[in-house]
Parts: structure tokens; sequence; C-alpha cells
């Protein structure tokens, strides 16, 4: 049986490290979205299209090839067979990736895309509008989320352990600057699926994090056993 997590919320939510560690804990295949996004990014930029030039983007889209592979315990992007992982997080991605996320098209062919990536495993799948949009039968829908605040201040962090400096006050007009793009753009906007559980990770670190979501799984999965259970006695 197909058993499908998504789990949405705003940059620095923390929904990538959550999705990684409860993914293994659970045993369910992480599917980061965004990581996606980076690699339609990237060919865009590989093969200098403009983001206005619909038609070369669309061919780009039917000839595109992304592939998630497990590489010991990293999960490891391909892009028409080349390994990009390190690559799709670079900075000239993450200045473009938004807008190209944006672009209907892509959209599209990305959705289509993972609900394929999904079919018949157990995945806990990490995005945006996953639960709103890409999969609204999810089996757990999770929308996490916390403070702008504590936002920044976890990008601060991410950027010092990375050797990188940074003004918090720039990193949180930032995120503000984003979140406002997120909720208000006519494409898939940021929103939080009226069935999904709101998670408010602020005051809560990784493992009371992963404690919380963890426990709202196995409660949902042994309910979703049951009714097939039932279903297969009828
Ligand atoms: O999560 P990450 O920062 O890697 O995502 C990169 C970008 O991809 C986001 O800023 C967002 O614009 C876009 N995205 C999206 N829909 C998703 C996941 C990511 O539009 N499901």
């Amino acid at each position: 049986m197909a058993f499908i997590v998504a789990i949405d919320g705003p940059a620095g939510s923390g929904k990538g490290t959550i999705t990684k560690t409860v993914g293994k804990k659970m045993n369910l295949i992480n599917i980061d979205t965004g990581a996606m996004y980076r690699c339609v990014t990237l060919q865009i930029i590989n093969e200098k299209i403009g983001l206005e030039e619909t038609k070369k983007i669309e061919k780009l889209l039917d000839e595109i090839d992304i592939e998630l592979k497990k590489i010991g315990d990293e999960d490891a992007f391909f892009l028409n067979g080349e390994d990009v992982t390190r690559k799709i997080r670079e900075q000239e991605v993450n200045s473009m990736v938004s807008q190209v996320s944006h672009i209907p098209c892509v959209r599209e062919k990305m959705v289509e895309l993972q609900r394929k990536i999904a079919q018949n495993k157990d995945v806990i799948m990490e995005g945006r509008d996953i639960g709103t949009n890409v999969f609204p039968n999810a089996d757990v829908k999770i929308y996490l989320d916390a403070s702008a605040e504590e936002r920044a201040k976890r990008r601060m962090k991410q950027n010092e352990e990375k050797g990188i400096v940074s003004s918090y006050d720039e990193i949180l007009a930032n995120i503000l600057f984003r979140d406002n793009n997120d909720k208000t753009s006519s494409v898939a906007p940021l929103k939080q699926a009226e069935d999904a559980i709101y998670v408010d990770t602020t005051s809560l670190n990784i493992e009371e994090v992963t404690e919380k979501i963890t426990k709202i799984i196995l409660e949902r999965r042994e309910k979703a056993e049951k009714t097939t259970g039932n279903y297969d006695e009828r």
C-alpha cells in the first residue's frame, strides 16, 4: 500500500532536516521537491535560456531527465546523467529558482514527475504545494512553520557553519520578502491545506519536532492499516 506524507511550509521552517530525519526513522522515501525545481533552474542556466523564452523552456522540459538516487546515506540528484547535488545549491541557482518555479509549464511538469516518482511507494515529500496540489489525498499533511525571526536565526547559524558571513537584518528582510512573494503568488501560493496539521517549530528543537511528527505519522499509519484491513474483510 502506498503511504504518502506531505510536508509543506516556508523557507527555514526546518522542512529539509525534519523530512530527512523522519523519513529515515520511518522508512519512507524522502523526496525534496525544491531540489527538482533547482535542477530545472540549473538546466535553464546551462542552456542560457531566458525566463521569457517559454517555447525553449517547454522543449527543455520535454528532454529533461531528473533522477533521485541514494548514494550511501546521501540523496543525490542527477540531471541528464550528471550528479548535480552540490551545484543546485550554488548562489546562481538560489537567486533564480523562485522565478523559475513560478513558470506554469515548469510547475506542471514537476508536479507530474512528483506524482510519478511517488507511485506505489511510501514517501515523505517536502515542498510548498504538496498537501494542497500534488497530493491532495495524502495520508498525512503537515504544515511546518516558525516565526520569521527564528527562521532568520537558523539561516544565520547555517551560514556560519558554512563559513559565510551574513547580516541578521538582511536575512530577516529577505525572509519577509520571500514569505510575501510565496504567499501572494498567483501560481501555487504557499498556504496550509485545510486538513493539514499545523506545527509551530519556533521553540522546538529538531528532536522535539521529529518526535511530534513521528507520532502523528504512526497514528495515521495505524488508522490507514486498520481501514485497509476492514476493507479487505468485506
Ligand atoms: O526548498 P528549496 O529552497 O530548495 O526550494 C527552492 C525553491 O523552489 C523555493 O524557493 C520555491 O520557490 C520552489 N519550490 C516550489 N514548490 C515546491 C518546492 C520548492 O515552488 N514544491
